[in-house]
C-alpha cells in the first residue's frame, strides 16, 4: 500500500482543484452551493468534494442545451461534428494514464483494467461514433409516382443521460458517442459514487472545442435530486438510463409527463453454460472473467454457472485452484486482479447475499467474507457457491458482486429451461466444441448477447442490450443511431 501512496499520481492536479458542474461551456458551482464527497473505496478516504447539482442546475443545463441545439451545434456541418468527436478521442488517449488512475481511485477497479479496457474502449467508442456523424442517411421511397417521398434523419433533441458507477467513463462514451454523432445535445448525470472521470472528460470536451451547451454535466444524486429532475423534465426529449431495474421503472414513470423517449439498460442474471465437451481450461478462465471482472459489478456478469454433471468436480477443482491464486488489493497496484467493491453499501449488500445463500442451503466452495488482510477498503473475497438451485435467491436476484452460483445439470432441455428461468435477459454464454449445439443454444437463450466459447467480449460496432426486464433499446453499433435520431417523412406533390 505504501508503494501506491508514494506513487506519483498523474491525476493529482485534477484531484486538487475544486470540482464544478459543466453548464453552457462553463465550470460552475451548484446553485445551492451544496457539495458531497466521493470516496476511494480501497482506502475509505475522501478523494474529492463534488457539487451536488439539483433541479435548478438541470434547468440551466437544459436551457443551454436547447440554445446550442437551435444555434451553433444544430447548424454545424456533420464533418465538423465528426472532427470534434475524433478530437475528444485523441485527447482521451493523450491523457490515458491519468484517466485510468482517476477511474481506479474513484471506482476501485484494477489499473490494468482501467487502462486497457475502460480508457481504451472509451476512446474507441468515440472514434466509432465520430465516423457515424458523416454517414447518417435518409431514404427516398417509391411509394406513389404522384409524390416525391423521402426521409430525413434528425436529432431527437436535448437528451438526458443517467449512468451508473461500474464503468463510469465507458458508460459516458456509450451515451455521448451516438448522441453527439446524431447531432443531439446532452445533459449527463454521472453516478454519485464515481463522478470524477465524467468531469475530467468534460474538461477535455471543452478543450476539443465543442460549442457551449452541447455537453453539460450535473453531478448529484438520483431521487429528489439531479437524476429525478432529468427524468421528469418537460424540455428533455429523451432519457437514456443504465442502472438498476427498480430505478429503471421509476424513470419510465417519471418520463410520462412529456412522454419523452426512454432507453434502458438494466440488470442481469446471466447463465454461463459449460457442456462436458467444452475446452474445460478455457471455460474455467471464462467463468472467472465472467463473474470476477470488475469485482462482479457488471450487468452482464455470468453469475449462474451451469455445469454438466459429468465434469462438475473436475471443473470445480480447477476453478477454485485458479481463484486461490487471484491477487486482491488496491487498484493502483499493478499486480491487482480484483479490487474493492465501489462502496460500503455495495460491500454490505453482497455480504448479506452471502449469508442468504448459506441460509438457503448452498455450499460455500471458496471465499464468503470480507478478507481479513485488508483493514481498510470495501473488499469481498471472490466467492463461489455450489449445490445451488435456480429457486434460491442467489440464483434469481442480481448480487452485483464477486459471487458465483454453480448449478449442476444433465440434459440440453433441462439447462435451456433453467437458463431462461429468470426475469432478466441481458446476456448468456455457452461453452462447447459442438457447433450445432452452440448455434441451437444461441437461439434458445432469451438474452440480448450470447457469447460462445468466450465471455465479456465487446466492440463499439456490436449492439448490446436486454430482453425481458433487462431493458429496451440497443446501444452500440448502428442500433444506437436509432435511439438518438428521429425519422421525418417528406411528401412533395408532383401532380400537375
Ligand atoms: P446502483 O444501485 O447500481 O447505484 P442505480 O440505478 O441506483 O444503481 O443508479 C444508477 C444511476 O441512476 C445513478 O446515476 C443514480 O444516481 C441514478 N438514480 C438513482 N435513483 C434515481 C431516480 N429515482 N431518478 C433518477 N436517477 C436515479
Amino acid at each position: 500500500m505504501a508503494v501506491v501512496q508514494e506513487k506519483e499520481l498523474l491525476c493529482k492536479d485534477f484531484l486538487a482543484k475544486p470540482k464544478k458542474l459543466l453548464i453552457d461551456g462553463k465550470f460552475v458551482d451548484a446553485v445551492s452551493g451544496k457539495t458531497f464527497e466521493t470516496i476511494n473505496p480501497a482506502t475509505e478516504e475522501v478523494l474529492a468534494k463534488v457539487p451536488e447539482g439539483g433541479k435548478e442546475d438541470v434547468d440551466k443545463a437544459v436551457k443551454a442545451a436547447r440554445r446550442a441545439l437551435d444555434g451553433p451545434w444544430g447548424k454545424m456541418a456533420t464533418n465538423e461534428r465528426a472532427r470534434l468527436i475524433y478530437k475528444l478521442a485523441e485527447l482521451i488517449e493523450k491523457h490515458a494514464d491519468e484517466l485510468a488512475q482517476l477511474e481506479t481511485l474513484d471506482n476501485g477497479k484494477p489499473i490494468t483494467e482501467s487502462r486497457y479496457v475502460d480508457v481504451a474502449q472509451t476512446a474507441e467508442t468515440y472514434r466509432y461514433y465520430a465516423g457515424w456523424a458523416t454517414k447518417l442517411e435518409g431514404e427516398t421511397i417509391n411509394a406513389n409516382s404522384n409524390f416525391f417521398t423521402y426521409t430525413l434523419r434528425e436529432p431527437v433533441g436535448v437528451v438526458g443521460q443517467i449512468i451508473p458507477w461500474n464503468f463510469p467513463m465507458l458508460m459516458q462514451a456509450w451515451k455521448w458517442g451516438p448522441a453527439l454523432a446524431c447531432g443531439n445535445t446532452v445533459v449527463l448525470k454521472p453516478a454519485e459514487q464515481t463522478p470524477l472521470t465524467a468531469l475530467r472528460i468534460g474538461e477535455l470536451a471543452m478543450e476539443a472545442g465543442f460549442p457551449d451547451g452541447v455537453v453539460n454535466i450535473i453531478t448529484g444524486f438520483g431521487p429528489d435530486s439531479a437524476g429525478e429532475a432529468i427524468s421528469n423534465h418537460m424540455d428533455i426529449d429523451k432519457v437514456a438510463f443504465t442502472g438498476e431495474e427498480a430505478t429503471g421503472r421509476i424513470i419510465v414513470k417519471a418520463s410520462a409527463g412529456n412522454l419523452k423517449r426512454v432507453s434502458l439498460e438494466l440488470g442481469g442474471k446471466a447463465p454461463n453454460i459449460v457442456f462436458a465437451d467444452a475446452d474445460i481450461d478455457a471455460a474455467v478462465k471464462g467463468a472467472i472473467t465472467g463473474i470476477f471482472f470488475n469485482q462482479g459489478q457488471v450487468c452482464c456478469a455470468g453469475s449462474r454457472l451451469f455445469l454438466e454433471k459429468s465434469i462438475h468436480d473436475e471443473f470445480m477443482s480447477k476453478l477454485t485452484d485458479r481463484i486461490a491464486k487471484m491477487r486482491q488489493g488496491h487498484g493502483l497496484d499493478e499486480g491487482t486482479q480484483i479490487g474493492p467493491q465501489v462502496s460500503k453499501e455495495q460491500q454490505q449488500r453482497i455480504l448479506s447475499y452471502i449469508d442468504i445463500a448459506k441460509k438457503e442451503g448452498a455450499s460455500l466452495a471458496c471465499g464468503g467474507a470480507a478478507p481479513s488482510e485488508h483493514k481498510k477498503g470495501y473488499f469481498v473475497q471472490p466467492t463461489v457457491f455450489t449445490g445451488v438451485n435456480n429457486d434460491m435467491r442467489i440464483a434469481k436476484e442480481e448480487v452485483f458482486g464477486p459471487v458465483l452460483a454453480v448449478i449442476p445439470f444433465t440434459g440440453m432441455d433441462e439447462v435451456a429451461e433453467a437458463a431462461n428461468k429468470t426475469t432478466f435477459g441481458l446476456s448468456g454464454a455457452v461453452w462447447t466444441r459442438d457447433v450445432k449445439k452452440a448455434h441451437k443454444f444461441a437461439a434458445r437463450i432469451k438474452a440480448g448477447t450470447i457469447w460462445v466459447n468466450c465471455y465479456n467480449v465487446f466492440d463499439p460496432a456490436v449492439p448490446f442490450g436486454g430482453y425481458k426486464m433487462s431493458g429496451y433499446g440497443r446501444e452500440l453499433g448502428k442500433h444506437s443511431i436509432e435511439l438518438y435520431s428521429n425519422i421525418k417523412s417528406v411528401w412533395m406533390n408532383l401532380m400537375d
